[in-house]
């Protein structure tokens, strides 16, 4: 947990590890597509962790087994494009997975978030809901996707950062109190220019190296 209520700080050592691997600026691309993959992996293993199960009967070769399985269908979400560098190891972990994609840009000047992609299931009603994005800065991007995901139905929400500031936690929380937040690091705050301080800058360029 936090000091934030509803916000888990993810402090496994593998996670704070690769956290400041991708903090560091002297981390190229390359190697930042890797490791914020394997960071994005960890975080997944902690963030669903409260999945709601079911129980079962499996017939092994042997005899019955009680077993579980996961309650709810997932659809993942990442916000494009940086969410899309914690996309697929997590798709490796849950395969059968949906995947939604919402697209949104900052305005330069008013910081405001923008669609310029939404692709998603119709009804979100009875999925849990992965939203991946590395950076919760504004919160601006984050309420508006969330807005886009109630709109569907959605009523479980599990949010995603890397890196997250007290700005957009305060600002997702006043939105939807009861969508949880999974983090590697709450920072300090923002710059006048939005960007999350320390942080480790721009995720989408130096994911993709532009
Ligand atoms: N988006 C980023 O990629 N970095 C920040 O610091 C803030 C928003």
């Amino acid at each position: 947990m936090s000091k934030f209520k509803g916000v888990t700080v993810i402090t496994h050592p593998l996670v704070q590890h690769n956290l400041t691997r991708l903090r560091d600026r002297r981390t190229g691309p390359q190697e930042f597509r890797r490791v914020l993959s394997e960071v994005a992996a960890l975080m997944l293993y902690e963030a669903t962790r409260s999945l709601a199960v079911s129980p079962v009967l499996v017939k092994t070769p042997l005899a019955t087994a009680r077993g579980y399985q996961l309650r709810r269908e997932v659809v993942l979400v990442p916000v494009l494009r940086a969410g899309l560098g914690m996309l697929d190891s997590i798709l490796q972990l849950i395969p059968h997975a949906r995947v939604g994609f919402v697209g949104l840009k900052r305005q330069e000047i008013s910081l405001r978030a923008m669609f310029y992609h939404k692709s998603l299931p119709p009804d979100l009603s009875r999925f849990e809901v992965i939203l991946i994005d590395p950076m919760l800065a504004t919160g601006g991007s984050a309420v508006a996707a969330m807005d886009l995901l109630a709109e569907l139905g959605a009523k479980r929400v599990r949010l995603i950062n890397l890196v997250a500031a007290p700005e957009g936690i305060r600002r997702v929380q006043s939105h939807y109190p009861r969508f949880q937040i999974f983090t590697a690091a709450v920072d300090r705050r923002l710059n006048p220019r939005g960007y999350i301080m320390p942080g480790l800058g721009d995720a989408g360029d130096r994911l993709f190296g532009v």
